[in-house]
């Protein structure tokens, strides 16, 4: 007999992640917290000084451990432009594990895989 699934079970099944670039993660309020050598990393790869760097991109976490990305006003991380991730190619582990390693409460109704892979669930049905 075949297993059966409900659409929401199998989103949380991530076999196959693609990121389509979406950008609709970036735009999420909260931390993008950074790893011990990631601000050296991103400010290298920005060709900025690393003090000038935390100063003007980061913010300290309210826990005091750590860094985290800086926000627009809008909540929107500060490094996604109209052309996606500024810094992409250098991006913290935070943003690559998403949503696989990790994952935001219904993070299936923001990310463009998951609702595109939802509605292929429905139409099966
Ligand atoms: S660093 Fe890049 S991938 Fe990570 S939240 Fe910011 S814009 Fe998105
Ligand atoms: S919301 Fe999903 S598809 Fe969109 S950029 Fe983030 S991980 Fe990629």
């Amino acid at each position: 007999m075949k297993p059966v699934f409900k659409p929401k079970d199998m989103i949380q099944n991530l076999t196959g992640f693609t990121c389509l670039k979406c950008g609709a993660c970036c735009r999420q309020e909260g931390y993008v917290r950074l790893e011990k050598n990631e601000p050296d990393i991103i400010a290298a790869f920005l060709s900025m000084d690393v003090r000038h760097f935390i100063e003007t991109c980061t913010i300290l976490t309210r826990d005091r451990i750590g860094l985290s990305l800086k926000e627009k006003e809008n909540g929107e991380c500060i490094f996604l432009t109209d052309d996606g991730c500024r810094i992409n190619a250098f991006k913290p582990k935070q943003c690559l594990e998403f949503p696989v390693k990790w994952k935001f409460k219904d993070f299936e109704h923001i990310c463009a895989w998951a609702i595109q892979r939802s509605k292929k669930i429905k139409d099966r049905e």
